[in-house]
């Protein structure tokens, strides 16, 4: 149950990004809970917003794992895309999927620690189950 009310708006300038960037991270979160939620024993959902702050790309909202709030700033994120030469769906996964790692790091008790979400993204990435929910399927 979500046990917060937290809205990034108190903190954050919200961004409304294009339609059509809308729905390709729409079409992302929905694979990303579908593959991944029911293996995620400490939340059943998560919330994504979009922020123009350019100081971050983006970032889980310590505190709020019951149901994490995950920021986006999906046009750095997208420029980043593009100066590596990263395809638009890795790197908007890849920064879903760093950040969830965060919240399960936070929900446990654990530091956050970088080298777990890193390997969080890229292992969902290549398609495997990641290290750190390996073993703890959700009791029904
Ligand atoms: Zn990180």
């Amino acid at each position: 149950m979500k046990g917060h009310n937290y809205d990034p708006a108190w903190d954050y300038l919200i961004a409304r990004p294009r339609k059509s960037q809308r729905e390709l991270v729409g079409t992302i979160v929905s694979k990303i809970k579908k593959d991944l939620l029911p293996l995620i024993k400490e939340f059943n959902d998560f919330t994504i917003a979009f922020i123009k702050d350019k100081d971050r790309l983006g970032q889980y909202v310590t505190g709020t794992h019951s149901e994490p709030v995950i920021l986006m700033n999906l046009k750095e994120i997208l420029q980043g895309c593009d100066e590596y030469e990263v395809d638009y769906h890795t790197g908007i996964e890849t920064t879903i999927t760093h950040e969830l790692a965060h919240a399960i790091q936070d929900a446990r008790g654990l530091s956050s620690n970088e080298k777990q979400a890193e390997n969080f993204a890229n292992q969902y990435n290549d398609g495997l189950t990641p290290t750190l929910l390996r073993g703890r399927k959700k009791c029904t």
